[in-house]
């Protein structure tokens, strides 16, 4: 009887370590420790935006978005072996990562105020700005204040159409405009030229590179009116990650990288490399 009595209490002390030993193993504690463990990250990017992130007929994926993201898994350990591509369109980047579905995102991802609750942003590794692109023949749109009554695209997850909607914008404008919804930016494009809306106003580096892909069909009015600082999403809390991405994106400014990268991408669009060093960083929260 005592000895069944002991044989039962081992039994459930083993349960209570396996149980233990079972919560450890359910995942490395930071996007840093799989890094470093397991070498690999999954990473999510654009697919849809040629010269930022786009996933090529071949399966692969290339842009400065892409390029940047290399260059920091390098940084923590992972070599472009090592990475799994994932496309985060804009109305999923902050729930894959709620959610563990990616270790980090670098998709024409601004930082905002609104967005700080749900996500922990390394950088800005970037500052773009928002600008419009409309089609060649149109005269009537050159600035914020005339896209007063046009049709605008409206990504879903975006800010961009919040930017003019809303009056976040240098000129604190709200500007009555119509939104014509879109899943992504490249279904914007295919709207604009069907004639389905007047103009698509985003972020001046995605336009740069459907300007070019298009070629005379399209013109950008050159009239920004934001900051988008261009982050690296982790999840809420992740500061670890965030200090060595930090430490990445500062090397990448000091070694000339982001330089490179930005004029292997975008050299001929019309947007050149201005930034003398790193944009101040926003601090890991
Ligand atoms: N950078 C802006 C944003 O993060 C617009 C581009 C996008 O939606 O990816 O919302």
């Amino acid at each position: 009887m005592r000895l069944r009595q002991f044989g039962a209490a081992l039994l459930s002390a083993a349960t209570l370590v396996g149980g233990l030993a079972a919560c450890g193993s359910s995942g490395p504690s930071s996007a840093l420790a799989k890094a470093k463990d397991e070498k690999k990250l999954t990473i999510g990017v654009k697919y849809d935006q040629p010269g930022m992130g786009l996933k090529k007929p071949d399966g692969t994926v290339e842009g400065f978005d892409v390029d940047v993201a290399k260059y920091i898994a390098k940084e923590l350990g992972v070599p472009e072996s090592g990475i799994t591509w994932k496309e985060a369109r804009s109305a999923n980047r902050e729930t894959f990562l709620a959610q563990g579905q990616v270790d980090l995102i670098v998709a024409t991802y601004s930082i905002t105020e609104a967005r700080k609750p749900k996500v922990t942003f390394a950088g800005p590794f970037y500052l773009a700005h928002q600008d419009t692109l409309v089609r060649a023949d149109d005269t009537s749109i050159t600035s914020l204040d005339s896209l007063k009554g046009k049709r605008i695209c409206q990504v879903t997850g975006s800010n961009s159409w919040k930017n003019i909607a809303e009056g976040t914008n240098k000129e604190s404008k709200k500007v009555d405009v119509t939104l014509v919804p879109a899943g992504a930016y490249d279904e914007c494009i295919t709207k604009l030229k069907g004639n389905a809306l007047d103009a698509v106003t985003t972020d001046d580096m995605i336009l740069a590179g459907y300007a070019k892909r298009e070629g005379s069909a399209l013109k950008v009015t050159g009239a920004p009116f934001t900051d988008e600082k261009y982050g690296v999403g982790l999840k809420k809390g992740d500061k670890e990650t965030c200090e060595a991405v930090n430490k990445a994106i500062t090397k990448m400014y000091q070694d000339g990288t982001i330089k490179q990268l930005f004029e292997k991408h975008f050299s001929g669009t019309g947007l050149n490399f201005t930034a003398t060093g790193a944009p101040p960083a926003e601090g890991c929260s």
